[in-house]
């Protein structure tokens, strides 16, 4: 069995305390590893060490350009072991290989988008009222940022903040979620090979406790959450209680729209998509589906028959179309959520129990599960399952389509489907959301923007933006003359 540790000031150490805990395969059941359980000595000594190398001349004194290249040669050693961390973040969570593996492949895009970009943050020359004056900006880092990150997809999720953060100069402690720190420490582990100074990149893999005392720790500039609404809204608290600064990637209950002009094969495949891919286990997860009065029973039929269909099964198969629930806590609450549905009068169109997959009795399955005959202010309508779960509602109108997407505290993502351009930018202006997809659903990539509104989060990741929240400017002035105004006036 594989034991991890703790990755602080370039080595790997045990917790202070000795202790582990177990890493679970969701599809066999089986504990296939063990880790360091940090505490808040763990996460001290880790934050001491990204304090240091924050200061030190080894990273201070690099150029941004070969700050960048640092990050494009991690890419590299990421590339090459693509296949090895995918197989590490399937028994971690269960979510397909193949997903897994083209995630692996497109994250080193994000070290060489940010890695590429590190030498292109500029300040700017003002030119001042008073002309005897030059004044310019820096943009600075911070200093060190604290990665909170969930279980969905660890190392993708850890990269959206890490590489602007570093390309901006900062150095990091990650702390990876409890139920999937494997294939960070793999990842982050390559950090001495691809030449970056020891304390640069820290990982501390444990519970809430970590993670508390990371967002307490008076050394942690910024805090980067990735994760649920409730923890966000938790740690935003904490933080501000020191005035730490926070960005937030939450949940969402994401709508995804089809209108009666809509290219049907594509809208159908889209509303799968959004839905059952990685078993509903997606922040973008397209959980209510709202398909217009004319095409509702056409569609929702089209549907049933696709969940029912859906290959669930081991995950590192190609034919394997959905794995299991990535947890047991998370298996509970899917099926919490739906029972209260049913109580509360929802239809369920199809599944809407756990699944039995022969060959992993001890797997954590669920049945694709799509639900309909309640309004948008029902529970399982407002709030977030994670897992794979569809709310559909109709609509008649473009504004009460508009209206029903909107009448939520979410605002993650979205999705439109119809063949009209007029009313696809029209709808997309409407919308309350950080991404709108126009006939396509769940795309992703390092150099569009990306985030919430409402309380799906603040600050925004991927795209050029993404480096700003990790920068702060500051304001130099320099007088070119021998000044001798009034010292008691205030020179402006
Ligand atoms: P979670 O909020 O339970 O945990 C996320 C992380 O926070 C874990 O590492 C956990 O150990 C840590 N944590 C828990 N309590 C903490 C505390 N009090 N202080 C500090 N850290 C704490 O979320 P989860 O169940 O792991 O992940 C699912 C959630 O993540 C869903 O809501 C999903 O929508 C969201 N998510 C959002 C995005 C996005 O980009 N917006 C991406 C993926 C997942």
């Amino acid at each position: 069995m594989k034991q991890y540790r703790l990755l602080i000031g370039g080595e790997q150490v045990d917790a202070a305390s000795g202790e582990t805990f177990d890493a679970v395969n969701p599809t066999t059941g089986e504990t296939w590893a063990t880790h360091a359980l940090a505490a808040a000595e763990d996460v001290d000594r880790a934050v001491r060490a990204a304090s240091h190398a924050f200061e030190s001349e080894a990273w201070r004194g690099l150029s941004p350009t070969r700050r960048g290249r640092l990050l494009l040669r991690l890419a590299d050693l990421i590339a090459e072991r693509a296949e090895e961390i995918a197989k590490v973040e399937v028994a971690d969570n269960g979510k397909l290989y193949k997903e897994m593996l083209a995630q692996l492949r497109v994250i080193p895009d994000w070290l060489y988008y940010f890695g590429g970009l590190a030498d292109k943050v500029e300040g700017r020359v003002i030119p001042l009222d008073r002309t005897s004056v030059l004044n310019y900006t820096l943009r600075e880092p911070l200093g060190v940022i604290g990665i909170i990150i969930p279980w969905n997809s660890p190392v993708l999720l850890t990269m959206y903040s890490l590489a602007p953060a570093l390309a901006a100069g900062n150095t990091v402690v990650v702390k990876p979620s409890e139920h999937a720190s494997a294939s960070v420490l793999e990842t982050l582990g390559l950090a001495a090979e691809a030449g970056f100074p020891p304390g640069v990149i820290n990982v501390v893999s444990g519970e809430s406790e970590a993670g508390e005392a990371l967002v307490e720790h008076p050394g942690v500039v910024k805090i980067s959450f990735t994760g649920s609404e409730k923890t966000g809204a938790r740690i935003a608290s904490r933080a501000g209680a020191r005035l730490g600064q926070v960005t937030l990637e939450l949940g969402g209950k994401s709508p995804n729209i089809v209108f009666p002009d809509a290219a049907l094969d594509a809208a159908e495949a889209g509303v799968l998509a959004g839905i059952f891919a990685a078993g509903g286990q997606s922040c973008v997860a397209g959980s209510r589906a709202l398909f217009h009065r004319e095409i509702y029973d056409e569609l929702l039929e089209r549907i049933r028959l696709r969940a029912g269909a859906v290959v669930l099964g081991n995950p590192m198969d190609e034919s394997t179309q959905m794995g299991p629930i990535a947890n047991i806590p998370q298996l509970a609450r899917v099926e919490e959520m739906v029972d209260a549905a049913r109580a509360g009068g929802a239809r369920i169109v199809a599944g809407g129990t756990r699944a039995a997959v022969e060959a992993f009795p001890q797997g954590l399955w669920y049945d694709p599960t799509i639900l309909d005959g309640i309004g948008n202010e029902a529970e399982i309508a407002q709030d977030e399952v994670f897992g794979p779960v569809l709310t559909v509602l109709p609509f008649e109108t473009e504004e009460e389509a508009i209206a029903i997407a909107n009448d939520t505290r979410f605002g993650l993502a979205s999705g439109v489907w119809t063949r009209d351009l007029k009313r696809a930018h029209r709808v997309a202006r409407a919308l309350k959301a950080g991404t709108v997809w126009l006939n396509t659903y769940r795309a992703i990539t390092f150099n569009s923007p990306f985030g919430g509104v409402k309380e799906s989060g603040f600050g925004r990741i991927n795209g050029a933006e993404a480096i700003e929240g990790y920068l702060q400017t500051k304001s130099v002035w320099c007088e070119l003359s021998d000044d001798v105004s009034d010292p008691f006036v205030m020179k402006v």
